[in-house]
């Protein structure tokens, strides 16, 4: 087997890198396929976190380089789907403790056996991304190897662009796709936010996702479990969505005022209703 390595970075830290990775990982778990997730940052909200993980840990990435343990000992399993692991991010801030070389031998080793390896960067241009970088490989199926998570907003576009640079002056890197998050329909439409379609432009790379402010993302943080296995979600389908376009599949993108217009067409209904009465 030989799987695909994809990275998913931004520039901008908090703009739902490690969000982004945890569901479409999960989302491309559910579908069948085998999935390793890796954690290359130390953020706030680890991946760990993500997936309710946090407690299993035993060893991390860094006790893999350092050989303290085997890479399949590392590895831990997501409780409710075996075709999803995760490789945790050390518990050290040392940027040092792992280089490129090393990342690209694990991400190699792990799509031998996998058929998607996600790595989630860290945010910032420096040892870090580079690192992230190295593992992307040469995809089989024409495939995005970077996604590069943004929102609509000045500074995360501006770091975005300047990550997108980065992706073009990489030879390993061979496409890569933009994923617009926390878009807020209302406030686009209020002119307060910036449009997709403006932030496409200013960026030129195709879309691979559209994902909606949502604050069930936030109490599915909480709760240790992704949000695409909330069937009802909308960001949950957006995000089944994108798993679905890294799979080959044409999707279109959600209309994200539809539930608003659906609601609004029900109250509408209803007084409509209570005024005949
Ligand atoms: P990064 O990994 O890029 O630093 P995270 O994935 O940790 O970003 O997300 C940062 C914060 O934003 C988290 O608290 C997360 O729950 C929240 N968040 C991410 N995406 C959304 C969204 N679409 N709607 C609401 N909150 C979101
Ligand atoms: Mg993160």
């Amino acid at each position: 087997m030989t799987g695909r390595v994809i990275v998913i970075t931004s520039g901008k830290g908090g703009v739902g890198k490690t969000t982004t990775s945890a569901n479409i990982g999960t989302a491309l778990a559910k579908a069948g396929y085998k999935v390793v997730l890796i954690d290359t940052d130390l953020g706030l909200r680890n991946l760990d976190l993500l997936l309710g993980l946090e407690n299993r840990i035993v060893y991390t990435i860094v006790d893999v380089i350092e050989e303290r343990c085997k890479l399949k000992q590392a590895l831990v399993k997501d409780k409710k789907n075996p075709n999803l692991s995760l490789l945790a991010a050390a518990q050290t801030r040392d940027k040092t403790a792992v280089n490129a070389e090393q990342l690209k031998e694990i991400c190699d080793t792990l799509k031998e056996e996998n058929d998607f390896v996600l790595v989630d960067c860290p945010a910032g241009i420096e040892q870090g991304f580079q690192n992230a970088v190295a593992g992307a490989s040469e995809a089989i199926i024409g495939a995005d190897k970077a996604i590069v998570v943004t929102m609509p907003e000045m500074s995360a576009i501006r770091d975005a662009d300047r990550i997108i640079g980065l992706l073009e002056s990489k030879e390993e890197i061979k496409s890569y796709k933009l994923l617009l998050n926390r878009v807020r329909p209302s406030l686009i439409k209020s002119n307060e936010m910036m449009g997709v379609d403006d932030v496409v432009e200013i960026l030129s790379c195709p879309l691979v996702g559209i994902i909606p402010e949502d604050t069930g993302i936030i109490t599915s943080t909480n709760k240790g479990e992704p949000i695409v296995n909330d069937e009802n979600a909308l960001a949950g389908k957006a995000y089944r969505n994108v798993a679905q376009r890294i799979l080959g599949e044409e999707v279109p993108f959600l209309d994200l005022d539809e539930p608003k217009g659906f609601m609004a067409k029900i109250k509408n209904a209803f007084a409509k209703l209570k005024a005949k009465v």
